[in-house]
């Protein structure tokens, strides 16, 4: 921190994806930044942020994109995508819709992004447990059968946000290095 001749090993792009409202932006407010906005407005324009981590003595910058409120017009485009190495897809666990979309979107990034792509599967808002509408063990059972890693999330408690992101980065940097 504050060190302008800091080396930088490795950059990782990586893309949030999902239907609208289930968090993406403030899970990476969370990861990014550590912070949550209560009335957060939807994302206006593409956005990215960078977080820098150290795996293995390595320091690896991260540059998470995050869709510009497009999500319902399915304008998510190809740039978006490009040069992604890491994807997470995320859904609200409270709305079964948005996990059942998920195949939709899988398909979308399978079109789009580089086929090594590492992919997380995200269940955010885990703090509103008595309105929980995906059971654990669909998104578990989904999560084997396409290969992907899966977690629950609350980016407003803090639960698992910065585990998600970390795992994504590892997984990268195990396979780049
Ligand atoms: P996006 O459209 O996917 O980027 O979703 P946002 O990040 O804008 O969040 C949509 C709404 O869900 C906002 O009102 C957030 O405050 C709320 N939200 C996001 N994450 C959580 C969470 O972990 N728990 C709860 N209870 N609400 C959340
Ligand atoms: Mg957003």
């Amino acid at each position: 921190y504050g060190d302008y001749n800091q080396k930088i090993d490795y950059v990782f792009k990586g893309v949030l994806i999902g239907d609208s409202a289930v968090g993406k932006s403030q899970l990476l407010a969370r990861f990014a930044r550590n912070e949550f906005n209560v009335d957060s407005k939807a994302t206006i324009g593409v956005e990215f942020h960078t977080k820098t981590l150290v795996i293995d003595n390595k320091t690896v910058k991260s540059q998470i994109w995050d869709t510009a409120g497009q999500e319902r017009y399915r304008a998510v485009t190809s740039a978006y995508y490009r040069g992604a190495v890491g994807a997470m897809l995320v859904y609200d666990m409270t709305k079964r819709q948005s996990f059942d979309n998920m195949a939709r979107w899988l398909e979308e990034l399978r079109g789009h992004a580089d086929t090594n792509i590492i992919i997380i599967r995200i269940g955010n808002k885990c703090d509103l447990a008595n309105l929980r509408a995906v059971p654990t063990e669909d998104a578990k059972e989904f999560a084997q059968r396409e290969i992907l890693f899966f977690m629950e999330t609350s980016a407003l408690e803090s639960t698992n946000v910065e585990t998600a992101f970390f795992t994504v980065l590892t997984q990268i940097y195990r396979i780049i290095s």
